[in-house]
């Protein structure tokens, strides 16, 4: 054998150098297969890592490639779980807060939260209103800063301290806004609300967190002004038949009381003929005068039912036939203190009306015009058509009436000189029942009149 070695040795050589030229190979396969299972692996764990700075900065729609082995695989497809799941929770926690917040500005309650720290954490559009709060500029600032009113900061504060919920009626009083804050009309949050104090029904709860701690308050505030305006009409119209019906009655209730101590002591002297006669006669008249206020308040009412349930009927027609009617109504009244309705009507006008109301509301024009002239005097009395209205004017040479009693001239009841008044027979709601005609045909009605000058009512509706 060591001749054979001998005889080539470069075969020799390169027959020992073999098996360390595959080793080498082999170590260097082995090494290029590492460095590229780490740079692969590199490349996953970066890969994994973007992703998760991805959804850590909220971009949930990120997902990892599960690619890679099993369990490189697996922690991406957590991720991508986790990222889907983080994903519906949140679109779910987005979904409640737009609702709660549309529930919220869709209220007319105001609701406004405040943290433990007397700051406003939240406030629908309602509450800005009523306050008169810029919600940009009132959140999180402490309510001493923003809030004027110390009784709304009271509700707000004690339950804090107390533990206890606030109730009760609140008059809110318009301030000029002390921060110079711009007022949630300048933003367009919502319109103000008509000037003037506000009467509120607030009610105020604490807010606490599952281990029963104190979280902060929420106000619950409900403006019931219009309500409690409502309720002061009512109030003072029940009064106001209550005490135009009282005369009359009085006035019946005497004169029977007279009549009955008259017949029972009949027998001791002979009945007063012209006593019963006279009594009798003031029965009568304050009979019809009863029936006066009570058909009246009745028109009034029927008016304002149909306006409420939008259920009068208006339909085209001419004018002038009805103009005539009402005139020939009152003409009688007229005739006997010698005074002149001159009528003029355009002929042909139609417009859009209720014949029998707006009839109603002409006789109590020219009924007034007659009642509130002296003899012998002229009433005109003219409908025609301007611009896109129709007019109906009534105008009297009557005393006039005085500036300070026009603005309330239209309200129920209201009359310039009571005792005139009565003892031409007027109930005080003739001009209030000619307001809602006009009202009820979608018209208005005004007035001008000078002292000693006469009076001019101008009734005015839509064309046909
Ligand atoms: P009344 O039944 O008392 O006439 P109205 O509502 O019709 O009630 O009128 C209210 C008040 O307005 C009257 O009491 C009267 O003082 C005043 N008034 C109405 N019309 C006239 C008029 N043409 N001239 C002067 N005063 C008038």
């Amino acid at each position: 054998m060591p001749d054979v070695l001998s005889a080539n040795p470069a075969a020799f050589a390169n027959s020992a150098s073999l098996p360390l030229v595959g080793l080498l190979a082999g170590s260097l396969i082995t090494l290029g297969v590492m460095v590229w299972i780490i740079s692969r692996y590199r490349k996953w764990l970066r890969d994994l890592g973007r992703s998760a700075n991805r959804l850590a900065q909220g971009d949930l729609s990120t997902r990892v490639q599960s690619s890679g082995p099993p369990h490189v695989a697996a922690l991406a497809d957590t991720l991508n779980q986790m990222a889907s799941q983080l994903g519906d929770r949140l679109s779910e926690v987005v979904r409640q807060r737009n609702e709660l917040g549309t529930i919220l500005s869709s209220m007319d309650e105001g609701v406004l939260a405040i943290d433990a720290d007397l700051r406003i954490i939240s406030m629908n559009r309602a509450a800005a209103v009523l306050l008169r709060l810029d919600p940009a500029k009132a959140i999180d600032q402490p309510i001493d800063r923003v809030l004027c009113d110390p009784v709304i900061r009271d509700y707000l504060s004690r339950p804090l301290e107390t533990g206890q919920g606030m109730q009760g009626e609140v008059t809110l009083v318009r301030e000029p806004q002390e921060d110079g804050a711009a007022g949630p009309e300048a933003q367009g949050v919502a319109s103000q609300p008509a000037a003037g104090p506000r009467i509120i029904e607030a009610q105020s709860a604490l807010l606490r967190d599952a281990a029963g701690d104190r979280l902060g308050t929420v106000l619950v505030l409900h403006d019931v002004s219009q309500l409690r305006r409502l309720e002061s009409i009512r109030q003072d119209f029940v009064a106001n038949v209550s005490h135009e019906l009282r005369t009359p009655i009085s006035a019946v209730k005497a004169a029977s009381e007279t009549l009955l101590d008259e017949l029972e002591f009949a027998d001791e002297r002979p009945p007063d003929l012209e006593t019963q006669k006279n009594f009798l006669g003031i029965i009568n008249r304050q009979a019809e005068r009863l029936q006066s206020i009570v058909e009246d308040l009745l028109s009034l009412a029927r008016i304002e039912q149909g306006k409420r349930e939008d259920s009068l009927v208006l339909s085209d027609a001419p004018l002038s036939p009805m103009v005539a009617a009402a005139v020939e109504t009152v003409q009688a009244k007229a005739d006997a203190k010698g005074i002149s309705i001159r009528t003029r009507c355009e002929t042909g006008l139609m417009a859009l009306f209720n014949r029998m109301l707006l009839e109603q509301a002409l006789i109590n024009l020219i009924d007034n015009a007659v009642k509130y002239s002296p003899e012998h005097t002229q009433v005109d009395v003219r409908v025609w058509r301007e611009g896109g209205e129709v007019k109906l004017q009534v105008a009297d040479q009557g005393r006039g009436i005085e500036p300070a009693h026009l603005p309330r001239l239209f309200e129920r009841f209201y009359r310039t000189d009571k005792a005139r008044s009565r003892a031409v027979g007027g109930t005080g709601l003739g001009l209030s029942i000619v307001k809602h005609i006009a009202e009820a045909h979608g018209g208005r009605v005004h007035v001008e009149s000078q002292l000693g000058q006469g009076s001019r009512f101008t009734l005015v509706i839509q064309p046909a």
